[in-house]
């Protein structure tokens, strides 16, 4: 490499930017095949948007990823693998719905929606073909309002916007692609145990935030606390930091990059952790559909008086706005239990990811009308090879996304070495 001042970086053979679920499952693969990574992460910790808080209960609080979705997803086997307590969690049985000011149980009050549900579901999978539409515009061309729309909204929420801001197209593409989802488990000694074993004899260095990358055919040089060069680069950065253009590219991205990190959206994303001295909601629920500004919250521990508000896309930059996110979570509650509920508050907890400079959103989301993006964004670009869970085309904004693209970036970064090298 022909760059000045080469003589004084360190050298690695893939230089991975980002220490989330990505760029460590990346890291471990390449080590693993035998090849020198050096993971260079801009935080003072590891794990990125899995970020495990032990000071604000007697136990472990998500205050990023808390659930690992599905009996077969790629985040519960390894968290098996690494002998980790599974635990099931958010059961549909042990669901309930806040309508009307009441509190009822889920599953009886989803039952008379059921038949439009089905077909609704029919009409999202046939809809893979052009023109997109908003899952907004259908349920609306359908007169589908009601429990289907509170169930929307909870649904649109999870995917990372609103109804308008969900593609019709891309529901059907994850329909058909998607993991079993109807599973879910939490990790019971925290999230941050797993990405602490799939970090496990990676070199890490932290408080190196990577503000440029240089690229040429055949190799990077990377500017961060100091200079690293490469054969490759893995880029993990989430999609919020891409379109922020925090890192920069020596040469620019090309056109077909640019337009994948600007087409795909990256909303606001909050939780707000709430500490009681004793539990308003009933025993035994796992999660409450609240009502439209707060779609879903739920106790992370079954015995605790804790609660999680789960605020995503559009209607988590609303939480923000005057009284702010805590009293807007806490008036929400008021409606249902009363004025019982602000008096024993006890601790509360703000967790903006989308005001977060290393993340600048909460995860990915396609807009309707948007083109099919993510392998635009996952594809490589000379030596730079790029994961993260938007790269993911079969459950993005998950950490099964961030360790399957992780890992596929680190194969595609080997291939490519091991070819140059046979030239
Ligand atoms: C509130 C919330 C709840 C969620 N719940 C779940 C859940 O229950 N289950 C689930 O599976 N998923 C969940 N997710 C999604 C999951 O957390 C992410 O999909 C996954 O963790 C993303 O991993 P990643 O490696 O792609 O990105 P990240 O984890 O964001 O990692 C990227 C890393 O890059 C670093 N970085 C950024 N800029 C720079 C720079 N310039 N230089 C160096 N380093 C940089 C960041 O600090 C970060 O460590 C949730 C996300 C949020 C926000």
């Amino acid at each position: 490499m022909e760059w000045p001042g080469y003589r004084d970086c360190v050298d690695a053979d893939v230089v991975v930017v980002g220490a989330g679920a990505a760029g460590l499952a990346a890291a471990r693969q390449v080590s693993e095949a035998g090849k020198r990574a050096i993971v260079l992460e801009a935080r003072s910790r590891i794990g990125g948007r899995v970020h495990t808080d032990r000071g604000f209960a007697g136990f472990p609080v998500e205050r990023g990823a808390e659930l690992l979705h599905g009996s077969s997803s790629l985040s519960r086997t390894l968290a098996e693998t690494a002998g980790l307590t599974v635990l099931p969690a958010m059961s549909i049985w042990r669901g309930r719905v806040v309508d009307g000011g009441r509190v009822r149980r889920l599953l009886p009050w989803l039952l008379p929606a059921t038949g439009r549900y089905v077909r609704i579901v029919r009409a999202v999978r046939s809809h893979g073909l052009d023109p997109d539409a908003s899952l907004g515009d259908l349920l609306r061309g359908r007169r589908a309002g009601g429990r289907l729309g509170r169930l929307a909204v909870v649904l649109a929420n999870d995917a990372g916007t609103d109804l308008d801001g969900l593609s019709v197209r891309y529901l059907a593409r994850v329909m058909a692609n998607g993991e079993e989802t109807s599973r879910q488990a939490r990790v019971a000694e925290g999230y941050d145990r797993l990405i602490e074993y799939i970090a496990e004899g990676c070199s890490i260095v932290r408080d190196a935030p990577v503000t440029a990358v240089r690229w040429m055919s055949d190799g990077v040089q990377v500017e961060a606390d100091r200079c690293y060069s490469a054969r490759r680069a893995i880029i993990t950065v989430p999609l919020g930091v891409l379109k922020a253009g925090t890192v920069r590219f020596e040469p620019p991205l090309p056109p077909p990059k640019d337009r994948a990190v600007t087409e795909l959206a990256m909303h606001p994303g909050m939780k707000v952790l709430l500490r009681f001295t004793s539990r308003p909601w009933p025993a035994g629920a796992s999660y409450l559909l609240l009502d439209d500004d707060v779609p879903v919250i739920w106790p992370p521990h079954p015995d605790a008086p804790v609660l999680t508000a789960f605020v995503m896309g559009p209607r988590a930059a609303a939480l923000r706005r005057p009284p702010g996110p805590v009293q807007r979570v806490v008036s929400a509650l008021v409606r249902v239990w009363g004025e019982r509920v602000r008096r024993d508050l006890v601790d509360a907890q703000v967790v903006d990811w989308g005001a977060d400079p290393w993340t600048l959103g909460g995860y990915s989301s396609e807009p309707p009308g948007s083109g099919h993006q993510r392998a635009a964004l996952a594809a490589p670009c000379g030596p730079l090879h790029f994961a993260g869970e938007a790269t993911d085309d079969i459950a993005p904004g998950t950490v099964s996304a961030a360790l399957r693209s992780g890992r596929r970036a680190a194969v595609e970064a080997i291939r490519s070495i091991d070819a140059a090298a046979t030239r």
